[in-house]
């Protein structure tokens, strides 16, 4: 089967693939609903878009956001080549994003949106302030 990139871009997106289904990302934030005291959750909940943790009493939708893929204006770590690709791609992840808040709103729910990054404990008083009304 033909290889519709070449080796330098199938190594960079196998990089960025990893990093993607981080499970160290979701772990991290359950220790701080644990620290926060926060219950209720669960993870791997199917619905629409499917958000990493729901919260079904209170119809609260948590998304975590890897930054490089969800095109946050943290860090720019655009890689140097195939721009344009990683441009394409992470479009189609907003306009996803976009569209699966959207519509769980309309549903009903309430959608929080937490970027990789707010995960970090510089970023933790930013982080409680989020998740204030599931304690
Ligand atoms: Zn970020």
């Amino acid at each position: 089967m033909g290889d519709i990139f070449n080796k330098e871009t199938r190594s960079q997106i196998m990089r960025m693939v990893k990093s993607k289904g981080n499970k160290s990302t979701e772990l991290k934030f359950i220790e701080y609903l644990k620290e926060f005291k926060i219950k209720g959750w669960r993870r791997n909940y199917k619905l629409y878009g499917n958000p990493d943790f729901v919260f079904l009493k209170l119809k609260t939708a948590i998304f975590i956001d890897g930054c490089f893929w969800h095109g946050h204006n943290c860090k720019n770590n655009m890689p140097k080549t195939n721009e344009e690709y990683w441009k394409n791609k992470i479009e189609k992840n907003k306009k996803r994003d976009k569209k699966v808040t959207e519509h769980l709103i309309n549903k009903g729910w309430k959608v929080i949106r937490i970027w990789e990054c707010q995960l970090k404990k510089k970023n933790k008083d930013q982080l409680i302030n989020m998740l204030k009304d599931l304690q």
